[in-house]
């Protein structure tokens, strides 16, 4: 075998599943050198997991690839729960919710398969990292974050003297690539109603914008085979799945229930008489079981079923479940008893798999914050709620801003250990969720109020209803830190680490001030109309994920000569050489490039321009002239009607308030319109002095930041 000479990378991340491939495309949008590797051969190509929940699509919305997982997928507005009728045990329809709680989010939760999500983050990296230039010339190839097939990572080595030196690169991997054939898991073909059918890794339905990329990467695969190579890196994610293997080599644990649920999945176009074969259905039998039906894209649906029967010997007198015996047939069959006297077949199967799962959790997320695991790796649970991917690829959501922000040297490490503090929190509520909501949903119906073994329906209706919040990823709820400037011990749950930072920065948020918005949540959204062009936009629109932090200025009703005097002092702080804006940025870049501002003023529309505002709201730029993108109003739109935002926002619109919101669009701070100190105390808490660093370095004349 050859050995290859090293390379850095600032980050490393090995598996390209979700929350790998988030990962990567926070990387890609903030220019940072970064390789990923996965050892199968191939992407995804169907099955898998699923579901989209509402925070997920604000999230791909923020990534502007919002819109084709929207087109694409499949909409599920209502949950129908199907249970025996009491007097007959024949099944009937029981009720009906909402399948999203009305108006949480401008989305509603939709399917799609994972191959497809994976082809909008592959897209997306592509072309953001030749954009910004991750690993070569901006505007280059080469500069390109490519996701390398059949790499396996063999060794790894770690330099704890050097883990806090923000320039070294304390991580060594040894990575071996494959050959085609080590890369390319065994199929577990099975036929069924007469078909050879894939297990999830099945090449002959590619989409077109997949088959390139298929015949590219058998070509690199062959190329490179036997190779190995050395990477050292700054930071790294394991993002390898459930048998992770970077969780191995930290020797962390996964921790909870020992039982192993397992689960038959069958992706099928149904041909069947029950009428809410198009509804998502919870359907529990008299006494065979239940059945989720997930409707999806393409007509077709997909059943889960959790297979519990134990049915051989376990070799120590007891009895276990032999997962080899689960096949299209066994599950559908199993179908066919819990949906009787409806009729249930298929002629065509998408994708089937069985696979089991506990309910645990990772011990720790991180080795001394260089080295981070996300995803299945630390969060093990059932699928029924269509939680996995979606919570996987969040992990990497809050992480990515995170360590890019570190290794462009605009924030302090301690940032870091805030992924711990919040996700593990997350991942312990969710398999706490799964774990009630799995016992719900496996239970045989109740008979009556007496029969206190069974599950009331009206019972697993309130869990479904106030699940659903959780499910839809907007409940989450970030404790107080160094970030977030709230209330709370600040402590992370797992290790205890003091997440506050220094005590003399802290600042202190008036929630009072915008009784809509809690801090450590994520930033609602609400129409708003831009001051310049009276164009109607989502709030959350304006906040997509660059990397950059948002000061949000809602300067009240400017009309007013009081209110208008704060605004201008308040400019005059901002727009000061001292101000945050400018010393939280390197001195070549535009000074709202780090910390954009952005403001939603209450005065009318028409009677307001934005030069009202002080020049540091309106950026310069020598060539374009003034940037109109920035000023923004509550009020009537021509024909998308009034956004009501003050008033959503629970906002005073005379006096406003300001709110900073991190680059994962979660609210850090809420307070006064004009408290600049506080404002400047949150940053110093945590961003580097870019002045300091500019001393080291000739300054290099920032043109587009003044007119
Ligand atoms: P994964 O998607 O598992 O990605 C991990 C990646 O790492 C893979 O590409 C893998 O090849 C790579 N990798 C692993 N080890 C190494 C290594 N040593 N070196 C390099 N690369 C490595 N969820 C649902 O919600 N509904 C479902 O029906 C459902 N069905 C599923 C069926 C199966 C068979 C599996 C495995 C998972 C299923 N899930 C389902 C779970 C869902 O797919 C995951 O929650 C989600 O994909 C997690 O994303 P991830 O990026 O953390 O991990």
């Amino acid at each position: 075998m050859d050995a290859d000479a090293g390379s850095h990378v600032d980050v490393l991340i090995i598996g390209a599943g979700p929350a790998g491939l988030m990962m990567a495309n926070w990387m890609s949008r903030c220019g940072v050198k970064t390789r990923i590797v996965d050892k199968r051969g191939t992407k995804i190509f169907n099955g898998q997991a699923d579901g989209l929940q509402c925070r997920t699509l604000e999230i791909f919305d923020s990534f502007s690839f919002g819109h084709r997982a929207w087109l694409e997928s499949n909409h599920m507005l209502e949950i129908c729960l199907w249970n025996p009728d009491p007097k007959t045990g024949v099944l009937i329809r029981g009720d009906r919710i909402p399948d999203t709680i009305p108006n949480i989010s401008r989305f509603q939760q939709v399917v799609l398969h994972q191959g497809r999500i994976e082809r909008f983050f592959l897209d997306a990296i592509r072309e953001n990292s030749i954009k910004t230039g991750c690993n070569g010339k901006v505007g280059s190839r080469d500069a390109e974050i490519k996701v390398e097939h059949g790499v396996l990572p063999t060794s790894f080595e770690f330099d704890e003297s050097v883990a806090e030196d923000e320039d070294a690169y304390p991580i060594t991997i040894q990575l071996r690539h494959l050959t085609e054939e080590e890369a390319t898991p065994p199929q577990k073909a099975t036929m069924a109603n007469g078909q050879g059918i894939q297990d999830g890794i099945f090449r002959s339905n590619l989409s077109s914008d997949d088959t390139e990329d298929s015949i590219n990467l058998s070509n690199s695969i062959a190329e490179k085979a036997g190779r190995t190579e050395a990477v050292k890196a700054k930071y790294m994610l394991g993002a390898d799945g459930a048998r992770s293997w970077v969780r191995q080599q930290l020797g962390f644990q996964l921790e909870g229930e020992s039982t192993d649920y397992i689960w038959g999945v069958l992706d099928i176009i149904p041909i069947t008489d029950f009428p809410d074969i198009r509804m998502r259905c919870a359907i529990h039998s008299e006494s065979s079981g239940s059945v989720m039906v997930i409707p999806r894209e393409n007509k077709l649906v997909r059943l889960y079923i959790q297979l519990t029967t134990t049915n051989v010997d376990d070799g120590s007198g007891g009895k276990k479940f032999d997962r080899s015996t689960i096949t299209p047939e066994t599950i559908i069959a199993s179908a066919q008893r819990i949906m009787q006297p409806y009729k249930i077949e298929y002629r065509y199967l998408d994708w089937w798999t069985a696979y089991q799962i506990g309910q645990r959790v990772g011990n720790s997320f991180s080795l001394k914050e260089r080295v981070f695991l996300g995803g299945d790796n630390c969060h093990t649970h059932s699928p029924k709620a269509g939680q996995g991917m979606n919570v996987s690829m969040q992990d990497a959501y809050n992480l990515g801003w995170k360590v890019a922000s570190v290794v462009k040297g605009h924030a302090k490490r301690p940032i870091l250990k805030t992924y711990q503090s919040e996700r593990r929190r997350i991942a312990q509520d969710l398999i706490e969720f799964d774990h009630r909501f799995s016992r719900l949903f496996s239970g045989r119906p109740a008979k009556d109020v007496m029969d206190e073994e069974g599950i009331s329906m009206d019972v697993f209706k309130d869990a479904f209803e106030k699940g659903n919040m959780f499910a839809s990823g907007i409940a989450v709820d970030y404790g107080a830190s160094i970030i977030v400037a709230k209330g709370g011990s600040g402590k992370d749950q797992g290790d205890g680490t003091d997440v506050l930072g220094d005590e003399q920065l802290r600042v202190e948020s008036s929630e009072g001030l915008a009784t809509g918005l809690e801090v450590g949540k994520r930033m609602p959204s609400f129409k708003v109309l831009n001051q310049a062009d009276a164009r109607p936009w989502h709030f959350q629109e304006l906040l997509k994920s660059t990397g950059s932090w948002r000061v949000v200025v809602f300067a009240g009703n400017i009309r007013d000569p009081a209110q208008k005097k704060r605004l201008d002092t308040l400019g005059d702080k901002l727009g000061s050489e001292g101000s945050f804006l400018r010393w939280c940025t390197p001195t070549e870049a535009r000074y709202d490039s780090v910390i954009e501002l952005l403001s939603c003023h209450s005065a009318p529309r028409q009677e307001t321009t934005i030069f009202d505002f002080p020049e540091v709201f309106r950026p310069w730029d020598e060539r374009e002239g003034w940037d109109y993108g920035k000023i923004h109003v509550d009020d009537e739109s021509y024909h998308e009607g009034h956004g009501q935002a003050y008033k959503n926002y629970g906002i005073d619109p005379t006096r406003g308030c300001s709110v900073i919101l991190r680059p994962d669009q979660y609210i850090s701070w809420i307070g006064e319109m004009d408290d600049y100190e506080s404002m400047n105390s949150f940053f110093q808490g945590f961003m580097l002095d870019q002045r300091a660093r500019a001393n080291a370095k000739p300054a290099v004349a920032n043109g587009a930041s003044k007119k």
